[in-house]
């Protein structure tokens, strides 16, 4: 039932979900694809679009539910809000790695030109800095890394058959697992994590890279192992990295004498702290509380000022641990077989007392 005067009108409530929605997507990330609106709009499902990007749908647009009319309709809505908002347009290719290249995706069966257009152009948020937009464009222009993943258990390879052993290889492409002989990678060479500049220069100098993750049951999450590069390519970063070894040392001791003197100064201020909270404890036991902390701190503490906030609790919590074990005799406890929450019940009020002891 329509309210009795109150007409509902079937365009303006498109112009609402249009524009709410791409409000929406120039707010979150400073700007806003006709991908974004129709996503937003519930037009076209999220899922879709990435399945899209990888490469796995061929084309986007007849992913798009709802009737021609509507969907153009939506479109001019769009461009007439973009440009009544002064958004700034850009075209950028969308693009997506595979084994044999840079692949430009395509969004219509039919390829018309004009409508291609309509859908690469992104509006970016005038209100940018320069430097901002044109790191928006290069994110834009950016594909996905092409990601190869390390197999928990024997696999398949769909195309040749060949078996795929656990810790093998294998790289899913249209939902498919592909043996690295068959993805055309199998001429490139993995090199672990572990070494951040050699990574870093393998990377830039290899023309095809793939990524390699391994599923953590634990931590239910891929999670990165190395990568696959070309060997010039790793080749030529590692006579580099052998070339200026010796600088990075030297920026490296500098920056751990940079972090130990930052500990130190925290330290200190810490140690102050304690002792304007704690005027009855022990310099010396004040300073190595203290030292403690902010090792363990990561120097976080005191930095921002929630952290200031928390300083006057934490530093307590670390006074009453240092009591615990240095004043009574919790660590026995525990050696004993008592477990941790029953020691710190039988220790707390020979804990508390200290501690109005010290506040005094
Ligand atoms: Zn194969």
């Amino acid at each position: 039932m329509i309210p009795a005067g109150k007409p509902s009108n079937p365009q303006s409530n498109l112009m609402n979900r249009v524009v709410g929605a791409a409000e929406a997507a120039l707010a979150d990330h400073s700007y806003v694809s006709l991908i974004d609106v129709l996503c937003g709009m519930g037009l076209l499902s999220p899922n879709a679009a990435a399945a899209w990007r990888k490469g796995r749908i061929e084309f986007l647009e007849p992913e798009i539910q709802g009737s021609g009319e509507k969907i153009s309709s939506s479109i001019e809505m769009f461009w007439r809000w973009a440009i009544e908002k002064g958004l700034k347009p850009s075209e950028t290719d969308y693009v997506r790695r595979a084994p044999t290249g840079t692949v430009t995706l395509r969004f219509t069966r039919s390829g018309d030109p004009d409508l291609e257009k309509i859908f690469r152009i992104h509006f970016i948020s005038a209100g940018l800095s320069e430097q901002k937009q044109k790191r928006i464009q290069e994110k834009l222009q950016q594909a996905p890394e092409l990601v190869v993943l390390q197999v928990l258990s024997d696999a398949k390879c769909s195309e040749c058959g060949a078996e795929v052993g656990r810790d093998s290889f294998l790289l899913m492409e249209a939902g498919q697992p592909l043996c690295l002989a068959c993805a055309r990678l199998d001429d490139l060479e993995f090199l672990p994590s572990g070494d951040a500049a050699l990574t870093r220069r393998s990377a830039k100098h290899s023309q095809r890279m793939a990524v390699v993750v391994r599923f953590s049951r634990s931590r239910k999450r891929n999670e990165r192992q190395g990568i696959l590069v070309e060997t010039s390519a790793l080749e030529k970063a590692e006579r580099e990295c052998a070339d200026d070894a010796e600088e990075r040392a030297a920026v490296r001791a500098r920056d751990a004498e940079l972090r130990r003197e930052e500990y130190r100064v925290l330290a200190a201020q810490m140690a102050q702290q304690i002792r304007s909270l704690f005027p009855g404890c022990p310099p010396p036991e004040a300073a190595r509380i203290a030292e403690h902390t902010a090792r363990r701190g990561s120097g976080r503490i005191g930095r921002t000022k929630a952290g200031r906030g928390l300083e006057e609790q934490a530093l307590t919590l670390a006074v009453a641990a240092a009591i615990r074990h240095d004043h009574t005799n919790y660590d026995e406890l525990l050696a004993s077989g008592l477990d941790r929450e029953g020691a710190r019940r039988k220790v707390g009020e020979r804990v508390e007392e200290i501690l109005s002891k010290w506040r005094r």
